[in-house]
């Protein structure tokens, strides 16, 4: 069930899975590295603080890896409560001469690429409150464990606000791009997928769409041609003959309620997945033969007529345009403006 442009579209999935695994990656080797380095300087309880975070960080890409979505939002919920668990753990601690808290400087950028701007820019100010909690207010500086010193104090939370704003303005950035880039991909997808001129469907445009159907049974083709379309444009120009062009796509699709290709300059196709689901095919022919085309700031009316060949069956689509073609090309033969299945 994909085309080519369905899978341009996974970019996205894509690109989500890369940042969380990515972050689980880098956090989980960094983590365990520190454990290694805390074994052999004899650090005690930051060892297996460090150790059980690369431990969580190994289940979190885990999830990711296997749970694809709602792994993803699990594990993003796990991690925002592990990292503020050893965050808040480091910065009381202190543990080694207050080296840790500055880790804490990690959050912002991991937290704008697993949560995006809203919630990590909550997260974030969350853990500023924190820090200014712990480093600003009396109450909270009690409660530290470790003695930091005054320049430290008095600077910390200054130096994270700023890393804090300018992650935001790097993931603003980053967003907007993006956002531009998904913009032009569904505009170039619409310009590759259909006909400038009649906004119907071009020939790429129907064949993304029979490939998104997997199972097709029987299926119907209808080719329809313009009769003598060469006179509209001799007698009337070449605006005027988009003009009736435009018109009578129009109709088809109107009569069709369905997609509808234009195949060629005035060949249009329309292709039915259920043979059930086949318009009349004289019923289009009739109306297109009813309608009346005014040229533009006068009182002149254009009627044109179409000859339609039928194909149904089972098979590949472009064997049963061909067929149609065949029907249709029968149908000018014997006098066009009518209407001729393939047998
Ligand atoms: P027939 O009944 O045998 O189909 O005759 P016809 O004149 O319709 O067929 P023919 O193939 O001889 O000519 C098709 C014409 O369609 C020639 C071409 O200039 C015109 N045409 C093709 N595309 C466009 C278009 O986008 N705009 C306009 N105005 N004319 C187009
Ligand atoms: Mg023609
Ligand atoms: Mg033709």
């Amino acid at each position: 069930m994909r085309g080519k442009w369905q899978e341009v579209l996974t970019d996205d999935e894509k690109r989500k899975e890369l940042q969380y695994v990515g972050i689980f990656i880098l956090l989980g080797l960094v983590s365990a590295f520190m454990t290694v380095l805390n074994v052999i300087t004899h650090k005690g309880i930051l060892t297996i603080s460090t150790a059980v975070f690369a431990v969580l960080c190994f289940v979190n890409y885990l999830l990711v890896k296997k749970g694809r979505e709602t792994g993803r939002t699990i594990a993003s919920i796990l991690f925002s409560i592990e990292i503020f668990l050893l965050f808040l753990f480091f910065l009381i601690s202190g543990n080694p001469d207050g080296f840790s808290a500055l880790w804490i400087m990690m959050l912002p950028a991991c937290g704008m690429l697993l949560f995006g701007r809203k919630r990590a820019s909550i997260l974030c100010a969350i853990m500023f409150a924190i820090l200014v909690f712990f480093f600003w207010i009396p109450a909270g500086r009690s409660l530290l464990q470790y003695e930091y010193n005054q320049t430290f104090i008095m600077r910390f939370p200054i130096l994270y606000l700023a890393f804090f704003l300018l992650s935001t303005l790097l993931e603003t950035i980053r967003f907007v791009t993006q956002d531009e880039l998904d913009k032009m991909r569904e505009k170039y997808r619409y310009y590759a997928e259909h006909d400038y001129l009649t906004k119907l469907l071009n020939r790429q445009g129907l064949e993304e769409w029979n490939s998104a159907f997997t199972n097709l049974g029987d299926q119907a083709v209808m080719m329809i041609d313009i009769d003598h379309f060469k006179q509209v444009n001799d007698s009337y120009g070449h605006d005027i003959g988009d003009l009736v062009l435009a018109s009578v796509a129009q109709r088809i699709e109107k009569e069709a309620n369905t997609k509808v290709c234009r195949w060629g300059g005035e060949e249009f196709v329309v292709w039915f997945p259920e043979e059930k689901n086949m318009c009349d095919p004289e019923r289009v022919r009739a109306q297109i033969e009813k309608m009346e085309i005014n040229i533009p700031n006068s009182e002149k009316f254009i009627h044109v007529t179409v000859s339609i060949g039928v194909m149904r069956g089972e098979g590949e689509l472009s064997a049963l345009v061909k067929a149609a073609d065949e029907a249709m090309l029968l149908a000018k033969n014997k006098g066009r403006n009518r209407t001729e299945y393939h047998s």
